[in-house]
């Protein structure tokens, strides 16, 4: 059984549909501080199955302890995690505690049970400020612009220090770029408490009209049209991506990274103009000051996890942003509205 961490979560729970695709059994383990339940329901109707969840700390040694103890874990697959990068800078003690002291227990039980297979979610955030695009593998990872990606950055450290430590760990640090789109059927998507942090939510909250208008962080950064460039990704390709870097690390030992990035670039303009084209309708928008930390513009080498894993992207941008909506437009309060 695959142990799915922080599978109720949005790249969680898309996950999960594409593990039981492949005929995995999975036991999801969340503490739904950025999630609901009411997923399962949805991911039933999805897989006609009833996905097996418990709600679990990750900080928590005693629950973890009992959740090993009680059922057969082949693998886990490591979603849970905080992720606002405003609250990162503002709270560091909360993402130490949760991001890495959370890890560490994971692992510490896992290598308790002997199950020493993880796939990581990492970000294309641990390349730092100082690496050209494309983003390589190779490259040496620089300093994170804030303290959630230096989170990402120290647990990619604990687990390629534990891989050189100790016999036998099979690990993945997959490097996410900027993953959007939800799942086809419309049933699961991604629905941030409070305001978004990221640019696809926003988008269709101001399309829903549960927001005014957009805020187009900077328009004079050293980019084609000014707005800075990042490398989305459909959630549905970026969830596929783990199935296949999970059957490669059981057959294998060491610690490897992937990419997992289309490779090409859109502008916050371009992702703003595409999204009215193809969903025909319109987001007021307006420029304001570059937030602090981001940069002009990155996206991925994706060739090694192309040669490496057979990863094939199936969806292009028109499909992302007309799923995003499709989600946002059946649920406008997420999963809330169910
Ligand atoms: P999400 O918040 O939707 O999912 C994370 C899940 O983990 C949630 O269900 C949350 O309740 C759960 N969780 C958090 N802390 C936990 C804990 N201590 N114990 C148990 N469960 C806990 O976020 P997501 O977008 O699905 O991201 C999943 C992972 O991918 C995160 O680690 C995130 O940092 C990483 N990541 C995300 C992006 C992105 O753009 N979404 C980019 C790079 C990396
Ligand atoms: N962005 C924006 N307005 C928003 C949210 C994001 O202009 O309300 C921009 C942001 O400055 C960045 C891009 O959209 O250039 C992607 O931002 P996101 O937070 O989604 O991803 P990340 O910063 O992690 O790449």
């Amino acid at each position: 059984m695959i142990l799915v961490a922080g599978g109720a979560g949005y790249i969680g729970s898309h996950t999960c549909v594409e593990l039981i695709k492949h005929g995995y059994e999975i036991l999801v383990l969340d503490n739904f501080s950025n999630s609901s339940a009411k997923v399962f329901d949805r991911l039933k109707k999805i897989t006609d199955q009833d996905i097996p969840y418990v709600d679990v700390d990750i900080c928590d040694e005693a629950g973890l302890e009992s959740v090993f103890s009680t059922y057969d874990i082949q693998a886990v697959i490591h979603f849970a995690g905080l992720k606002a990068v405003g609250e990162s800078m503002l709270n560091p003690l909360v993402y130490f505690e949760n991001n890495i002291a959370g890890t560490s227990t994971l692992l510490k039980v896992m290598k308790r049970h002997t199950v020493k297979h993880m796939i990581f979610s990492s970000s294309a955030t641990v390349y730092g400020e100082i690496n050209p695009s494309p983003y390589q593998e190779s490259m040496q990872t620089g300093m994170p612009t804030n303290t959630y990606g230096y989170t990402k950055l120290v647990v990619e450290q604990m687990l390629q220090k534990l891989d050189q430590a100790e016999e036998g760990w099979s690990i993945a640090l997959l490097r996410y770029f900027n993953p959007i789109g939800a799942h086809p059927s419309g049933l699961i998507g991604e629905h941030p408490k409070g305001i978004p942090n990221n640019l696809l939510p926003y988008v269709t909250q101001v399309a829903v009209g549960l927001r005014e208008k957009l805020s187009i962080f900077g328009g004079d950064y050293d980019t084609a049209d000014g707005t800075a460039v990042r490398d989305y990704l459909h959630v549905v390709d970026l969830a596929v991506a783990h199935v296949l870097a999970l059957k490669n690390r059981l057959d294998h030992t060491g610690c490897d990274i992937w990419n997992v990035g289309t490779g090409n670039g859109y502008s916050v303009l371009d992702i703003k103009n595409t999204f009215e084209q193809v969903n025909q309708l319109q987001v007021p928008f307006e420029i304001v000051a570059r937030r602090e930390g981001d940069l002009a513009s990155f996206y991925a080498d994706s060739s090694k996890i192309q040669n490496e894993l057979g990863w094939e992207v199936q969806y292009q941008l028109d499909d992302m942003l007309a799923h995003s909506w499709n989600w946002q437009k059946n649920n406008p309060n997420g999963y809330e509205s169910a």
